[in-house]
């Protein structure tokens, strides 16, 4: 029996800004800084980003729930979860949906406020497949599920000024969904970053990522194993050039890239400032902190 009846649909994304901003920055978060193929240091894809003062957690790749709540970002765990974003339904991007809807079932779960679920189209059958298997298990216990599909040219607005954009990538995807997405976000002063999701070369992504303050690519393996559908140094160099991002952050890294150091194999293509991510790295853009972050891999400026 489809259970997409537990849903609510929201027609009008677009909320009236009546806010008070007084924290003016991005912050991203990287909770998982691999692909499906796990490292010690490169969990499959979890991103908790902050939009001024609202986070929300992109890509819920496999154990995304445990280490946001390992992390500390997010003091009320499963509870603290208002909004979800995916790029696309691969497990190494969706998996957790299930350990996070099982886990809001609990009872110690109180939050009464909607948790709101945004992807590209198929996310719904997604849902209902897992519904059908696992019932009313799923059903958060105190707060009611909101799921929105992403059409195009549509735009998320937040009560605090922020924006969230998605726009169509490059990747090969599955039964359920006819493309994936990349995101570019931006906060009430107007800072930017993008998210390019798992892509191969795209002009969309080009276009998206021109002149953002900060550029999260994915960057899965090395230039010799370069795979259709995904970046490799070349590549994300000729993105950057293109684009000319204020900071890159490499991210998505399989084995093969993950043991390498990618800034200077990205070194080869592109001179601008670059990061290599892994679990744990923290990059904010925002007044007073263009760029910046903690813990990162390899950097060069
Ligand atoms: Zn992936
Ligand atoms: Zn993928």
């Amino acid at each position: 029996m489809s259970r997409i009846g537990h849903y609510i649909h929201i027609r009008s994304l677009d909320v009236p800004a009546q806010y008070l901003c007084f924290i003016t920055m991005i912050n991203f978060h990287i909770l998982g800084a691999g692909g499906a193929v796990p490292t010690p240091e490169h969990c499959p894809a979890a991103y908790w980003v902050g939009l001024d003062d609202e986070y929300l957690l992109l890509d819920p790749g496999p154990g995304a729930l445990v280490r946001l709540v390992k992390s500390g970002l997010n003091d009320e765990g499963v509870d603290g979860l208002g909004a979800i974003i995916l790029t696309h339904l691969h497990p190494d991007h969706s998996a957790d949906l299930l350990a996070i809807l099982f886990a809001s079932h609990s009872v110690v779960c109180t939050n009464t406020t909607p948790l709101r679920l945004f992807g590209p189209p198929g996310l719904k059958v997604l849902l209902e497949k897992l519904f059908d298997i696992y019932g009313s298990w799923l059903t958060p216990r105190s707060r009611s599920l909101e799921v929105v599909e992403w059409h195009e040219n549509q735009a998320l607005k937040l009560n605090n000024g922020g924006i969230i954009k998605p726009f169509k990538v490059n990747h090969p995807q599955d039964r359920l969904s006819d493309y994936a997405v990349g995101y570019h976000f931006t906060d009430c002063e107007g800072h930017t970053a993008v998210f390019s999701g798992d892509t191969g070369p795209s002009p969309e992504l080009n276009k998206a990522a021109r002149n953002v303050d900060l550029l999260v690519v994915e960057c899965s393996t090395p230039d010799h194993l370069a795979t259709a559908g995904h970046m490799s140094p070349e590549t994300v160099g000729q993105l950057c050039q293109d684009s000319q991002p204020r900071k890159t952050v490499l991210t998505h890294q399989y084995p093969a890239a993950a043991g390498l150091n990618l800034v200077e194999e990205l070194s080869k293509f592109y001179d601008g400032l670059v990061c290599q991510a892994r679990d744990g790295s923290s990059f904010q853009v925002g007044d007073n902190s263009a760029g910046s972050g903690s813990e990162p891999g390899p950097e060069r400026n």
